[in-house]
């Protein structure tokens, strides 16, 4: 039978770690449909309301509560209306404010491509993370469990498809939310295993709200395979670490986090190590060949990936 290379070489609370990485996965997967579609119905709700524009740039909008003289923006150095010589425009304006009252903590994201903002739904949703860039998070695909985190707690519009009620700190969200900081911002890349699995409790109970969720497809297989990781001796095989590894730095890379856990050097040293003891590995099991052909030496275990006749 074939076997992926399994790695037993690592300490339990480094496989702990990937377990949770790839759990944050499942999570992105479980979450991606249910955020993209309300995204999609709130985004062609405004354009009915306001119209559309597609002429203006982000920048250069005067906001509508301008006029007002007060700015309704938590941080009013980044708002618009500050800016002397931005324009108003009938649509424009409008959108602009009505994305500030949209957001729980009256405090967009304004990093996006306007030229898209009418067409794309997902500029939109992009005002509503907390940390992103102009280049990444494009797509609702390619947006991390974090992001799309952040659009369901600071997007409004979210609360009427929730059973649980956001407040931004201590609900399931936002606790997931601190979950994926601590998975990927643990500096050793380690977790212990009463860690991992509240995490991934965590992870479940926000893919099993009441309302909308809980009869998600995509969010129900993904509470499958969480709950899989959680409950079965979980068998870590290279390729699995080698795409935790990776989607926590494409993760990290994505919002423009400071990698100030040293996770860029813990992980190109990490995966030069996946390398080295593999050889070792290999190396071991080529000398215990001769007289045990199933014995693994010094708690390292390697999967056969040949095609090898079961005896
Ligand atoms: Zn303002
Ligand atoms: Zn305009």
């Amino acid at each position: 039978m074939a076997t992926a290379q399994t790695i037993c070489y690592r300490s339990d609370s480094y496989r702990n770690w990937v377990r949770g990485s790839v759990g944050l996965g499942y999570l992105q997967e479980g979450l991606q449909v249910f955020a993209e579609t309300i995204v999609q119905t709130e985004h062609r709700n405004i354009l009915q309301r306001i119209g559309k524009c597609g002429k203006c740039s982000i920048e250069s909008i005067m906001p509508a509560h301008a006029k007002q003289g007060h700015c309704i923006q938590k941080n009013r150095r980044r708002c618009n209306c500050t800016k002397k010589g931005n324009i108003y425009c009938a649509v424009c304006s409008k959108t602009y404010d009505e994305i500030i009252i949209q957001h729980r903590f009256i405090d967009p994201n304004w990093e996006i491509d306007s030229a898209g903002l009418f067409s794309d739904h997902w500029q939109f949703a992009k005002c509503f993370m907390t940390t992103t860039k102009k280049e990444s998070n494009n797509t609702a695909a390619e947006t991390d469990a974090a992001c799309l985190l952040s659009i369901i707690i600071n997007g409004n519009f979210f609360q009427a498809e929730l059973d649980t009620i956001i407040d931004g700190e201590n609900d399931i969200f936002s606790q997931a939310k601190k979950v994926r900081n601590a998975i990927l911002h643990s500096s050793k890349l380690e977790l212990t295993e009463d860690e991992v699995t509240e995490y991934l409790k965590t992870m479940i109970d926000v893919l099993q709200d009441r309302k909308v969720l809980m009869n998600d497809k995509a969010a129900q297989t993904a509470v499958t395979k969480i709950t899989y990781i959680m409950n079965t001796k979980f068998v870590i095989t290279t390729g699995i670490e080698k795409s935790a590894i990776e989607s926590a730095q494409r993760s990290i890379k994505g919002t423009g986090e400071l990698c100030e856990n040293g996770l860029k050097e813990l992980t190109s040293q990490s995966l030069a190590e996946i390398s080295r003891a593999k050889e070792d590995a290999i190396d071991e099991i080529e000398k215990n060949k001769p007289k045990d052909r199933n014995a693994s030496g010094a708690g390292i275990a390697i999967g056969q990936d040949t095609k090898t006749k079961e005896q």
